[in-house]
């Protein structure tokens, strides 16, 4: 018997947002520029929240040094460092995903694979707000399945 799948609220959310993305962005240049333009966001944000707490807290900063260093503020500087050098890795891995990236957008298919790619995407993930769905759930569990938002 097949495994169900895990219907924790953390997985449901990913379900319903993985279903989104396939829906929303049904072609391979769609689903490059999402996965580009999301990869960069990623990027911009966590790179100006860094080097805006290395200009704050860095060791170079006078800054830090000024603080009257109480043992709260120590673990909290301790946290703050700590974060520092974890975005700083995840930006060393963005990075790399970045460069792996680039070679994705060499690909480009013809309009006969793009159909294609629309065709699974409706099979895939079906629009949840699709009329003939909500009937036909409400057929199979004799409840509105009207989905939450
Ligand atoms: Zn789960």
């Amino acid at each position: 018997m097949p495994e169900e799948p895990c219907q924790c609220p953390d997985c449901r959310r990913f379900y319903k947002e993985h279903d989104r993305l396939i829906r929303e962005f049904p072609t391979l240049r769609q689903q490059q520029e999402l996965n580009w333009a999301s990869l960069q966001a990623f990027r911009t944000l966590c790179g100006r929240v860094l080097e805006d707490l290395q200009k704050q807290y860095g060791k170079n900063s006078d800054k830090s040094s000024d603080l009257v260093v109480s043992e709260e503020n120590q673990s909290q500087l301790e946290s703050i460092n700590q974060s520092i050098s974890d975005l700083d890795n995840i930006n060393a891995h963005l990075f790399s995903i970045e460069v792996l990236m680039e070679r994705i957008f060499d690909a480009k298919v013809p309009e006969i694979v793009d159909k294609k790619f629309r065709e699974l995407a409706g099979e895939l993930a079906p629009d949840p707000l699709n009329i003939d769905r909500l009937r036909l759930n409400r057929l199979l569990h004799q409840t509105p399945d009207v989905p939450d938002r």
